[in-house]
């Protein structure tokens, strides 16, 4: 991915609509990447701070930045940990089905 796809996922992660994997990726392309680091906060800050606007609140943007990526990547991690779990899971039950298969076809 290059960083004009990193960026289209911008919006999506802001609003915390972007999957795990992507999610994960973007995080450490930014770790990287200081401009679509910029970009990033540029538009959590237009996105947040009109939110708070609206509500009459204080905003501390590093602070928030920073709390929004790790619990994003917290988050995302364990979300792909746990679709793994899933698709042992899955891969398991296949098998044993195949095995009850078998086992019914030779007796
Ligand atoms: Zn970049």
């Amino acid at each position: 991915m290059d960083c004009r796809e990193y960026r289209t996922n911008i919006r999506a992660f802001i609003k915390d609509e972007l999957d795990a994997k992507k999610t994960i990726r973007l995080i450490r392309h930014i770790d990287t990447c200081a401009e679509c680091k910029e970009e990033l906060k540029i538009q959590f800050l237009v996105f947040e701070g009109l939110k708070r606007l609206e509500n009459g609140g204080t905003f501390d943007l590093n602070k928030e930045f920073a709390t929004k990526i790790r619990n994003s990547l917290k988050y995302s991690k364990a979300m792909e940990s746990f679709h793994r779990v899933i698709q042992v899971a899955k891969a398991a039950g296949i098998v044993v089905t195949i095995c009850y298969l078998l086992i019914g076809l030779l007796f």
